[in-house]
């Protein structure tokens, strides 16, 4: 068997390269995104309480940051003062920021691409400038106290009344929200053949149209934002609908494919953060009279950490560069996210069961990587949905509905 693979093997693939290493510009974009952090950004999350949601000051500080090397505006092209960056790029700068960050810049950029996909020239000129430079806060509000996986069912409506749109609703859920200028609503626009709302967009700007929030605590991601919005009678001018009613379910999902193996990327970054300490910790703790890192079973331990970081890092690449090369990538994204998400998180537990006790503590930080990683398994697709998703691509049968 090994010799017909050999002979096989080396006769017909020879000369095709499949190079699995980042290239040299890649790891200087991974580079100087993580020096970026170290320089600019990590300052100001350790200058503020870890368990309350940064001040907007010290987000929008963040933000010009990031607008400084492109991450505000990374899926907009250049042409547009966007930063026409590939998936891939993205993904590697990306990795380097703080989960709490990446969400947040990752809410306000995806609006932002969201808008541009689907906006007329004057909307672009109007709206994206301040989005692009990171001076306004933007988000998307999707999410409704009874609509979370199937926005198809959304309730939040917009009814024309002379030149305005009047939207009424509750979103929830929203990144940025309690802090943004800007929001991308998704109301319903009534009703298609098979009773399923037909969606469309409406930017509301906070300034123009008021709106209240209220944040609320989750279990992990803590200096970030997470917010309730409500609509009350709010008039938004009829020049923000966005794109055509009925086009909305398209533009969400443009940037999902992307923001998936993103947040698998999130995830990577906490579970090399775990692993990086469970090292530490295996050489320099001692029972039984020696290193802990001696024993087999915390050998297999570090084994599975290490294995899930350089699965799920290779799995989210690949998922990235599938759709900076135009691959149908839906399936891949799902996998990516999915894998990355459960495994990474997986990963940090075990590394706080390397550390006994202490792992348990504050002062060692992993139980803060252990809830940040929790918060992904939910955003852009539960684990169920991402393996409908799979599924659906893989059979050819969609089982979302009945
Ligand atoms: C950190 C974070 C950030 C977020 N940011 C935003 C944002 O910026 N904008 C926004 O609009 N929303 C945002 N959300 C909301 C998020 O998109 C929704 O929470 C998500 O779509 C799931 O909806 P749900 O929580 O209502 O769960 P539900 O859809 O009610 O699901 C509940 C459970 O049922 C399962 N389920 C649902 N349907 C099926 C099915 N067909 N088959 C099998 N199982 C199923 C789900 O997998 C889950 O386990 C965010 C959420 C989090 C946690």
């Amino acid at each position: 068997m090994h010799e017909l693979i050999g002979d096989g093997f080396n006769n017909r693939f020879e000369d095709i390269p499949m190079d699995f290493q980042l290239d040299f510009e890649q790891r200087m974009v991974q580079e100087s995104a993580a020096r970026m952090v170290e320089r600019d950004i990590a300052p100001v999350l350790a200058a503020h309480d870890p368990d309350t949601p940064l001040p907007k000051s010290a987000l929008q500080q963040i933000f010009a940051t990031c607008a400084s090397v492109g991450l505000t505006a990374a899926r907009i092209p250049e042409d547009a003062g966007g930063a026409g960056m590939s998936a891939l790029t993205m993904g590697l700068m990306y990795e380097q920021l703080p989960p709490v960050i990446g969400l947040s810049v990752i809410a306000h950029e995806g609006t932002g691409a969201r808008l541009y996909y689907s906006s007329s020239a004057e909307q672009r000129e109007r709206v994206l400038p301040d989005i692009i430079s990171g001076q306004k806060i933007a988000c998307t509000g999707v999410s409704e106290p009874g609509v979370g996986s199937d926005p198809r069912s959304i309730k939040t409506r917009a009814v024309a009344d002379g030149g305005d749109y009047v939207i009424d609703g509750r979103k929830i859920w929203i990144t940025n929200a309690s802090v943004c200028d800007l929001i991308n609503v998704t109301c319903t626009a009534g009703q298609d053949d098979k009773g399923l709302s037909r969606l469309m967009r409406v930017v509301v700007d906070r300034q123009e149209s008021p709106f209240t929030t209220r944040e609320i605590e989750a279990v992990g991601l803590r200096q970030g934002h997470l917010s309730e919005v409500l609509f009350e009678n709010c008039r938004v001018p009829k020049d923000n609908v966005m794109g055509e009613a009925g086009d909305a379910a398209k533009a969400l999902t443009l940037t999902w494919l992307a923001n998936r193996p993103i947040f698998g990327l999130f995830c990577v970054h906490l579970a090399q953060k775990a692993l990086d300490a469970a090292l530490l910790y295996a050489k320099d703790r001692s029972q039984f009279g020696r290193a802990i890192g001696g024993f087999q079973l915390i050998q297999e331990m570090l084994a599975d950490i290490s294995t899930a970081v350089v699965t799920s890092r290779l799995l989210c690449y690949y998922a990235l560069d599938c759709i900076d090369k135009g691959d149908r990538a839906n399936h891949i994204s799902a996998m990516a996210k999915r894998y990355a998400v459960s495994t990474c998180q997986r990963a940090v537990s075990l590394s706080m069961e390397v550390h006994g006790a202490i792992g348990l503590t504050r002062e060692m930080g992993l139980e803060t990587l252990y809830r940040d990683a929790r918060m992904f398994t939910v955003p852009d697709g539960t684990r169920q949905i991402l393996s409908l998703i799979e599924g659906r691509e893989l059979t050819d049968v969609a089982a979302f509905r009945p």
